[in-house]
């Protein structure tokens, strides 16, 4: 089975595929319907989740956010024609103007997508939004490092944050900002959460917050100050490609399950840093 299903509380299941780095699909019960946040990279994952939700709420999924415009998070987007899409602006931009190219070349690795119709968000904010279900409160923050038009959704009530790609095993900026990532992780700590649904993986516990988040803080610092020593001690682009996750600040393999994706990202931060330093 591709689709692992977690309860998190009465309205809130979490659904997570196998198929493509543990990717995460949140799904928020309302009396209106169900809201989702984020549609997977295989529409066909999606559909298996709208199944499993009709099963907990049978009024359907209502409404989406995209938590940024990655396909990952946007592609299962095809399969819903009359849902009420909720995006940032840039998010929206960048998959109209970027969207069928990423597709296509994604296709060339994952054939199954190949075809499949960018759905663009139709409900579009800037910085921040708030949507009120009956008491309770989902509040849309700009959270940009992972990407540009990266968000956290806040479920105020329950001071759970579904953090999108901002936070993930391994940090990752490539398509995005080493800095404001940084410093959007510190606003997440200063938030205080009691939960966060990362992106990809297990949600992380109240317990381990900031330890984790400050862990990753630490790589995005260190991976700076090592590929920045290893340019003025005259190694090449190859050996600084090559540089150890261990060097970098992360001890322990942060998901023993994925070790060879957390090698890419980890790989494609040296690439950017490399890439900004020269
Ligand atoms: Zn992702």
């Amino acid at each position: 089975m591709s689709v692992n299903e977690i309860k998190i509380a009465d309205n809130l299941y979490i659904y997570s595929s196998s198929r493509y780095h543990n990717i995460n699909s949140s799904a928020f019960l309302t009396r209106e319907g169900v809201l989702i946040i984020d549609t997977m990279l295989f529409p066909d994952d999606m559909k298996r989740v709208r199944r499993l939700v009709k099963l907990r709420e049978p009024k359907g999924i209502k409404d989406i956010i995209n938590t940024h415009y990655h396909l990952d998070h946007t592609c299962g987007n095809a399969i819903f024609n009359d849902a009420r899409i909720i995006a940032l602006d840039l998010c929206r931009d960048m998959m109209k103007r970027h969207g069928k190219e990423i597709l296509e070349e994604f296709a060339k690795v994952e054939p199954e997508i190949e075809g499949t119709e960018i759905n663009l968000p139709n409900i579009t904010f800037n910085k921040k939004a708030n949507l009120f279900f009956e008491d309770e409160e989902l509040e849309l923050i700009s959270t940009p490092g992972h990407s540009p038009d990266s968000i956290c959704v806040y479920w105020k009530n329950k001071e759970i944050l579904f953090a999108g790609d901002t936070v993930i095993p391994v940090p990752y900026f490539y398509y995005g900002n080493r800095e404001k990532l940084i410093k959007t992780l510190l606003d997440i700590i200063a938030l205080k959460p009691k939960l966060i649904i990362q992106g990809h993986g297990m949600p992380i516990q109240e317990e381990n917050i900031e330890k984790e988040l400050n862990s990753k803080i630490k790589y995005l610092k260190k991976i700076n100050e090592i590929v920045k020593e290893s340019i003025e001690t005259k190694l090449s682009k190859r050996e600084i490609h090559r540089i150890p996750i261990d060097k970098c600040g992360i001890e322990k393999d942060p998901d023993p399950d994925d070790s060879f994706w957390i090698r890419d990202i980890h790989i494609s931060n040296l690439a950017r840093v490399y890439r900004d330093l020269k």
